[in-house]
């Protein structure tokens, strides 16, 4: 069990108010022309400059930005972007290139989401 792995059973195990697992649908998205359309800066829809390490996820309009959510497999990702085709269940992770993106694919995994419950 990673650090993270264990962090997040803790929290969990604790049970604040504002920790809930629930399925999702995770695609993979980068920061590529494919994935983001010619306007592609390397910029989240809240303006966030991304790193090469860091865990983003794009999530619907009512999940706010900052959110916290855990994905297993990825890790523990922060709200930071958004998308058109990002709806219901739906979630996106960033990764930095469009092969790390692509092999990651479509999956249907349960996260934990930090936050209230909406
Ligand atoms: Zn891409």
């Amino acid at each position: 069990m990673t650090f993270t792995q264990l962090s997040v059973l803790v929290v969990v195990l604790m049970r604040p108010t504002e920790v809930f697992m629930r399925p999702a649908e995770v695609t993979a998205y980068c920061s590529c022309k494919k994935c983001c359309g010619s306007q592609a800066a390397g910029l989240t829809a809240n303006g966030y400059k991304l790193k090469p390490k860091d865990l983003v996820i794009a999530a619907p309009k009512n999940i706010p930005f900052g959110t916290k959510i855990y994905v297993p497999g990825y890790g523990l990702a922060v709200v930071k972007d958004r998308g058109g085709a990002i709806k219901g269940d739906k979630l996106d992770v960033w990764f930095a290139s469009h092969q790390e993106a692509l092999k990651w694919g479509r999956q249907k995994l349960i996260v934990t989401q930090f936050g209230e419950k909406k």
